[in-house]
Parts: structure tokens; C-alpha cells; sequence
């Protein structure tokens, strides 16, 4: 089978299982594990945070941190298609008490302009007041796109000014830092929190990170162990969160381009598809609005063929490409693919 339902669904590699064989461990809950400890301080120094919290998965890293920044009854703002209010089943709503409401951008990409004219800070007895702006980077069901570091910066200054605070979905960081070349740190100091995920694309087992003030992360360590995700001799996993970043950041730039090249191989089927240069990172968001087919329909061809791919919504076929998806399997995904789509696409 060639899997492009999702970067989550890699497999440690036989170096990545060594160094968790052989990983120094003790009780995290103790705060004894060594390896647990320093994938927090390097990944928080990587961002220029002062401390990070190890998670079982990215929706505890931003459940954890919007714990911290919004009290029961105030709200957090964020794109209509993020993670945060799509992916994670009400969360939010289920443990911190909050309430949401979103904007919506095309590709999910950031205008600073969108998030203020919606933020309402300090609304008094009356309305619910915004205390909180989450932005996704790269934005996934917008199609992996990379969020402009000028529109970040702009919304950082402005929401700090109205006394808001900002959390970075940076599931996908990775991939927006090699497709753009600005620096993680500079990604982070836009923001009071931080998740970031090291079984994406990155091709951990399990894990990810929440960063931010020493102060916050004591708070957020309190509420991972009454949330139950306090773990024991962890640093097996921790390990597995070193060796992706030692050796699987750069290597993203294969999955950008491979994607692109998928990406091109469809808009050459039809333009009405997807536009090859909104392919940033790994991510191919097909859009079949303009046709009678359904994203299903091409997917369960797609599977008769030994192909998956998943159908995001009745006309969002996503594919997504990352570390174990090889030249070989994209060779056949870039014949087998185009004659699908030639063959069952009509346009409405
Ligand atoms: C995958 C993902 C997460 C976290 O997912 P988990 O499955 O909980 O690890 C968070 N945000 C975005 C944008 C994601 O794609």
C-alpha cells in the first residue's frame, strides 16, 4: 500500500528504534527522566522558550497550553479550519470551559487583519471577551500552507497592544520553517505558547512538545497529570523525539517537492483542481468542487489500485507526503493518479 492519508502514518526506523532501546530513562512524573527533560529544554531553546512540557500528542500540546492563557467563559479565536476547532471534538469546550469563534481565509492563510477585526478583548459584563488568537503553521486542511511571518509579527504587536496572547499550532513548524527559511525562533517569539509534533513529519513514534514560560509550563505540568498523561520511564519515546530532530528536519524538503510534483502531475488534469504554487510544504489539498465526482469515488478508486488518500470532506481529497513515501511510490502515484482524475472527472 502507498499511504498518503497522513505524515502520522511513518514507522520508526530501524536507527530511531536503537537510540529508544538504548535511551536513559527514569520517572518523568519525578521529573527523573533525563532524556525527557533535555528534548524539553532543546526543543524550548530551539523556539527561544523558556521551558517545554513532553505530550502524548500535539491536541494535549494545544489543549494544555490554551488551558493556561483562557479562563472558563472567555474565548479563543482562531481560522475556521484549524486543528483546534475541527480536529479536536470540542476539547476546549470539554476541559478549559471556553467558547470559540473563528474567521474564515482562503488556504487558511493568516491576514493579521482577519484575527483583530474579530477580537474582542475585555468586553466587560456584557459580551464574551477574546483573550486568546491560536494560528495553525502550516495550516493543514488549508492545504500545508506556510503562514507569512509578516502577518504573524503584525498580529503579535497588535494583540499584545489589546492585551490578548497568541498560541502557535506549529504541528507542522517543521515543514514551514524549511519551506521558508525563517528561523524557529523567530516563529516563536511571536507567541506566549507553542505544540509542536514530532510524529508528523518528523517520523516519531509518538510525541509532542508545549512551550512557554517557566511559570506557564509549571501550570501546564500540573494539568497534563490531572488530565492522566503524567508518564513514567518516557525518555523511550523522548528518544525517539532527538533522533527526528537530529536527523529528519532537512530531509522535509523531499516530501515539499514530491508533493509539488503530485500537485502539478493533477493541475495538468485540470487547472480547477489545485494550484501547483499554493503547494508549500507536503500537503495536496484537491478540490473537486468544480466536478461531479466525489472525493470517496477517487479515493476508492484510488485504493483498488494499492493508493490511499484521504476524503476530508465530499469534495477534499488530501494526500499527504513525508518520510517513508519513496521516489518509486511517487513514480507510480504520478501515473496512476492523472489517469483517475482523467477518467472520472466532469465538470458541473
Ligand atoms: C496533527 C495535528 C495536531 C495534533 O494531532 P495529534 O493527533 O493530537 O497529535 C495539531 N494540530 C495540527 C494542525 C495537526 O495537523
Amino acid at each position: 500500500m502507498i499511504d498518503l492519508r497522513s505524515d502520522t502514518v511513518t514507522k520508526p526506523s530501524q536507527g530511531m528504534r536503537q537510540v529508544m532501546a538504548e535511551a536513559l530513562v527514569g520517572d518523568d512524573v519525578y521529573g527523573d527522566d533525563p532524556t525527557v527533560n533535555s528534548l524539553e529544554a532543546r526543543v524550548a531553546k530551539l523556539f527561544g522558550k523558556e521551558a517545554g512540557l513532553f505530550t502524548p500528542s500535539g491536541s494535549l500540546a494545544n489543549q494544555l497550553a490554551i488551558r493556561t492563557l483562557v479562563n472558563p467563559g472567555e474565548e479563543l479565536i482562531t481560522e475556521t479550519d484549524s486543528h483546534i476547532v475541527r480536529a479536536e471534538l470540542g476539547a476546549g469546550a470539554v476541559f478549559s470551559g471556553i467558547t470559540t469563534r473563528t474567521w474564515k481565509a482562503p488556504l487558511g492563510k493568516l491576514s493579521a487583519q482577519d484575527a483583530l477585526q474579530l477580537a474582542k478583548p475585555n468586553s466587560g459584563p456584557y459580551l464574551v471577551s477574546t483573550t486568546a488568537i491560536a494560528v495553525e503553521n502550516t495550516h493543514n486542511f488549508g492545504g500545508g500552507t506556510v503562514q507569512p511571518i509578516d502577518e504573524i509579527a503584525k498580529l503579535g504587536v497588535e494583540a499584545k497592544k489589546l492585551g490578548m496572547l497568541l498560541h502557535l499550532d506549529g504541528a507542522r513548524i517543521w515543514n514551514a520553517h524549511v519551506s521558508s527559511g525563517v528561523a524557529f525562533s523567530e516563529y516563536g517569539k511571536h507567541f506566549e505558547t507553542v505544540s509542536v509534533c514530532l510524529s508528523k513529519g518528523l517520523g516519531a513514534p509518538v510525541g509532542s512538545v508545549m512551550l512557554a514560560s517557566t511559570d506557564r509550563i509549571a501550570k501546564a505540568r500540573v494539568w497534563r497529570k490531572r488530565y492522566g498523561a503524567g508518564m513514567r520511564q518516557v525518555g523511550i519515546l523522548a528518544a525517539a523525539g532527538h533522533y527526528a530532530l537530529d536527523n529528519n528536519i532537512e530531509r522535509l524538503a523531499d516530501d515539499h517537492s514530491r508533493a509539488k510534483k503530485i500537485a502539478i502531475a493533477c493541475a495538468e488534469v485540470s487547472p480547477l483542481l489545485i494550484d501547483p504554487n499554493n503547494v508549500e510544504t507536503n500537503i495536496v489539498a484537491l478540490d473537486l468542487s468544480k466536478f461531479t465526482a466525489t472525493a470517496q469515488e477517487i479515493n476508492s478508486e484510488l485504493n483498488a489500485l494499492g493508493i490511499l488518500a484521504s476524503a476530508l470532506g465530499p469534495k477534499f481529497l488530501r494526500l499527504v507526503t513525508h518520510l517513508d513515501f519513496t521516489d518509486k511510490e511517487l513514480e507510480q502515484v504520478l501515473i496512476e493518479l492523472p489517469k483517475i482524475l482523467k477518467r472520472t472527472l466532469v465538470i458541473e
